[in-house]
């Protein structure tokens, strides 16, 4: 779809469903610069939760195609188009790269929303923005990065260098299709690589036309490809691959320990893994501003209908603000009823699939029977739009043991834990096997700074949640993940250091 000249960005819900009406989707894979079906002809649906509607048939890629476009991008990465270009030109080229994804940020937001149901509102000013920052601010950065001397003796000189790792897959999840692949294939091509994205077969169709704008602006064939399809075929042939030489992954716990594996049955490429989480927000009751606290425990579990890698899925609170608090966020939550993902009104959109909305029904199932309190929401809604609507759910009396306490539902649930010690808040806390982030709200420094030390988590929040920005690092502890996106530390993840010893004569 090419933006009308003098079109401007809708602002309710007939005016972006009329331009839903004009969309053409493409869903073939893009191998070497060109849209291509898959080598057996096989596609999926690809259904909107929005409404249950067809949207388009996509490529199911699968060994073969695997194969087709790991030797298409060796081929561009040994020939040097990419990975041997200045890093300055590479940056010109990601910074028009990044400038296309804004001049066509209603589309994307559209096909975003339309994909994998996410409020339209918050498409256009969260994840289409932010993609074009991943890719702006890491493509800035990479001719500003210098190697290294070592310290050597007089007649010696010890150079310390990176250098891309080749070829790289990245597998990436729906909630955020866009952003997750942004935080990969950013620094993975600034730093020279050959990159091969598969998306999640919930919500291919943004990294597909991703594809034709990255050629647009000037990233030669087999640099940037994407391969649609499912995770157990054509995900498994990129992580088994002999000659990819990284992988780097966003997606659940389960599937990133499966990729180790792969890797170690193959060639040992690089895994780097971005997983689960099931985070603390733990409010005590001096925190500077309850209303506050409480209206932004509500976003925690609500936004992208909690389908978020660092929801605040468990609330401690200290018992004596509970009762007032709990109240105060089923309040805030009000906010967030679902509604239509195309009216820019709506927070709270759909559920990506039937199997997520089986699941979160599934959990406040067992909330129930674990004995938890269920004091808001628990019922599916909407299902007369065809569409897989669910309301943002808080149980209270939650204890850390029960299964909504410990397993990552990735849904609007929320769990209200009771805790009476900064001590008792930390061992909750920490009782997890994940490790992605924590929050912690009070108005004592002391307090602030012990609690947030002594959280084993990769992000943590002080009076508020969910901070951060490019330049922060972002990843987990535990079984949350190794590496880091975002940030310089991205870096690490797609170079190879180099050591270069010279002896003077
Ligand atoms: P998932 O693990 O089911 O799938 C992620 C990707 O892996 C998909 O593209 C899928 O096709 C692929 N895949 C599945 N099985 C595979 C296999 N055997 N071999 C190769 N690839 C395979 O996760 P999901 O349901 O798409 O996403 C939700 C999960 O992602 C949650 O656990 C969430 O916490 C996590 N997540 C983490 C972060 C983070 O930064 N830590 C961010 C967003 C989401």
């Amino acid at each position: 779809m090419n933006k009308p000249e003098g079109s401007t960005t809708p602002t309710d819900l007939a005016g972006w469903q009329a331009l839903a009406a004009t969309l053409s989707i493409e869903g073939r894979a893009y191998v070497s610069g060109h849209y291509l079906g898959a080598h057996q002809g096989e596609t999926f649906a690809c259904i909107s939760p929005v409404d249950g509607r067809e949207l388009a048939q996509v490529a199911s890629c699968s060994q073969a195609d695997a194969d087709l476009v790991v030797m298409a991008a060796r081929e561009a990465f040994e020939n040097g188009v990419w990975s041997r270009l200045a890093p300055a030109k590479r940056k010109a080229v990601l910074l028009r790269f990044a400038d296309l994804i804004d001049a066509h940020g209603d589309e994307l937001a559209l096909l975003e929303t339309l994909d994998m149901g996410k409020p339209i509102g918050h498409a256009r000013a969260v994840d289409v923005p932010a993609t074009s920052r991943a890719i702006r601010w890491t493509a800035e950065a990479i001719d500003k990065v210098y190697g290294e001397l070592a310290a050597t003796p007089h007649d010696q000189i010890g150079m310390i260098s990176r250098e891309p790792m080749g070829v790289v897959a990245a597998i990436v999840p729906w909630n955020f299709p866009m952003i997750m692949a942004s935080w990969k294939i950013a620094p993975a091509l600034a730093t020279g690589n050959s990159v091969i994205l598969k998306p999640s077969e919930k919500s291919p169709l943004t990294a597909i036309r991703l594809a034709a704008l990255a050629t647009e602006a000037g990233i030669p064939a087999g640099v940037f490809n994407v391969l649609p399809g499912y995770g157990h075929t054509v995900g498994k042939a990129l992580a088994l691959h002999m000659d990819v030489d990284c992988l780097v992954f966003t997606g659940s716990t389960n599937v990133a320990k499966q990729l180790m594996i792969y890797a170690g049955q193959s060639n040992m490429k690089r895994v780097w893994l971005e997983a689960g989480g099931k985070s603390p927000n733990i409010v005590f009751a001096d925190a500077p501003d309850l209303r506050k606290a409480a209206a932004e425990a509500a976003t925690a579990i609500a936004f992208n209908q909690g389908e978020v890698c660092t929801a605040g899925s468990r609330l401690l609170v200290e018992e004596s603000i509970r009762a007032e608090f709990i109240g105060l966020v089923c309040e805030a939550l009000k906010t967030w009823r679902p509604g239509h993902p195309l009216d820019p009104a709506t927070t709270c959109g759909a559920i990506v699939d039937q199997a997520q909305l089986d699941r979160i029904i599934e959990y406040i199932g067992i909330g129930q029977t674990e004995g938890a309190k269920l004091v808001e929401g628990g019922h599916r809604v909407m299902e007369n739009t065809g569409g897989l609507y669910v309301q943002p759910t808080v149980f209270d009396g939650v204890n850390n043991r029960m299964r909504i306490a410990s397993e990552e539902i990735f849904g609007p649930v929320l769990s209200v834990i009771g805790f009476t010690t900064a001590e008792e808040a930390i061992k909750i806390a920490n009782d997890s096997i994940y490790g992605l982030a924590a929050a912690v709200w009070t108005s004592n420094i002391n307090t602030a700074h012990r609690v947030a030390k002594a959280l084993r988590a990769g992000s943590v929040w002080i009076n508020h949640y969910d901070g951060g920005d490019m330049t922060a690092p972002f990843g987990g502890f535990k079984q949350s993940g190794n590496g880091r996106d975002k940030s310089l530390h991205a870096f690490d993840k797609y170079t190879e250091i180099k050591a270069t010893w010279l002896m003077l004569e």
